[in-house]
């Protein structure tokens, strides 16, 4: 089943939209309304639905910034707008907050319809398809460097904004090269997959993690501060070192890594300050012999 939401507070339209399902050339698709703003968003933000047929002008409210909230909160269901006219305007500010497609109310007919939500649906998932290639790095699946360089701006912007602490650690693997040297680069894209496994299983599902160079890692951490953003690095490279890594071919591998810790705004007053001291502090815990993490405040006046 193809579940539909449609937001709108007109109960008549919902009738006839409702009397058009029954027409569609497929029975596959079955349909949710709601009326009000804040019901409507509770709903779309559940997951629950693989489209939305939302209203353009929700009572007093805008189906706009719906569309904008529901977005900023990580919604990516595919929008179909309900419009009362046909404007060149609103279709373009509509495709602008993130609609796929729009349809106009007096003309709506079980066709338009069922081709609307078809179109939305595919668009979406190539959109979505789009997205993954465009913010995922290849081999291991995790955030990559241009999406990790976005993320960390942001959440830089909103720890200033909440007064809140932004923890950052930045992982690499040590020897690797020796790794790729002795049992080929192959071996080694597998150890990346599997530490790529255990780093993300080191985070809670608010934090993020990327790999933002060839054996290099990122964890940002939301209102984290340098103590905490400590205890979650050293949890990481537990997590790498603590069993032997399988790296293909039946082939297992001891292997170690070293991190920097860095959190703001103890340690920086800005996103590229607070790399370059978890970077520094990275360093400082090469320096010391490796497999281990190093606090920027201890790396400040070198190691
Ligand atoms: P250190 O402990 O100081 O970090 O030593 P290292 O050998 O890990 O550091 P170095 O920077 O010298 O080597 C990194 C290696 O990572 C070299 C490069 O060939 C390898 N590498 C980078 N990207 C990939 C990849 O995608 N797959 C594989 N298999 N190897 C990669
Ligand atoms: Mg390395
Ligand atoms: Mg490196």
């Amino acid at each position: 089943m193809i579940r539909v939401l449609m937001i709108d507070d007109d109960r008549l339209l919902f009738r006839l939209v409702q009397a058009h399902f029954k027409h569609f050339r497929t029975g596959a698709y079955e349909l949710d309304w709601s009326e009000t703003y804040e019901h409507g968003l509770d709903l779309l933000l559940t997951g629950a639905y693989a489209v939305c047929l939302l209203d353009f002008q929700l009572g007093d409210r805008d189906g706009l910034q719906l569309i904008r909230e529901a977005s900023e909160k990580g919604c990516r269901t595919p929008v179909v707008f309900l419009t009362a006219e046909s404007s060149e305007n609103i279709d373009i500010q509509a495709m602008e907050a993130g609609a796929l497609d729009y349809l106009v109310k007096a003309e709506i007919t079980p066709r338009s319809l069922e081709r609307s939500l078809r179109y939305a649906l595919k668009l979406g998932e190539t959109l979505e398809a789009l997205r993954r290639i465009a913010t995922r790095d290849e081999l291991t699946g995790l955030l990559n460097r241009r999406e990790y360089d976005r993320i960390l701006a942001e959440e830089e912007e909103r720890a200033r904004r909440f007064g809140h602490p932004l923890g950052l650690v930045i992982i690499d693997i040590d020897h690797f090269k020796a790794i790729n040297d002795t049992h080929g680069h192959p071996a080694g894209d597998e150890v990346l997959k599997e530490l790529a496994l255990r780093l993300a299983g080191a985070i809670r599902t608010v934090d993020r993690v990327a790999r933002i160079g060839g054996e290099e890692f990122a964890l940002v951490l939301v209102q984290t501060d340098g103590p905490a953003a400590l205890e979650v690095a050293r949890r990481a490279i537990s997590a790498v070192a603590e069993n032997p890594v399988p790296a293909g071919n039946g082939l297992v591998l001891e292997v170690t890594a070293s991190a920097g810790v860095a959190s703001l705004p103890s340690d920086a007053a800005t996103a590229a300050e607070l790399f370059a001291a978890a970077d520094k502090a990275l360093y400082a815990a090469k320096e010391r012999g490796r497999r281990a993490a190093v606090p920027a405040w201890e790396a400040r006046d070198g190691s």
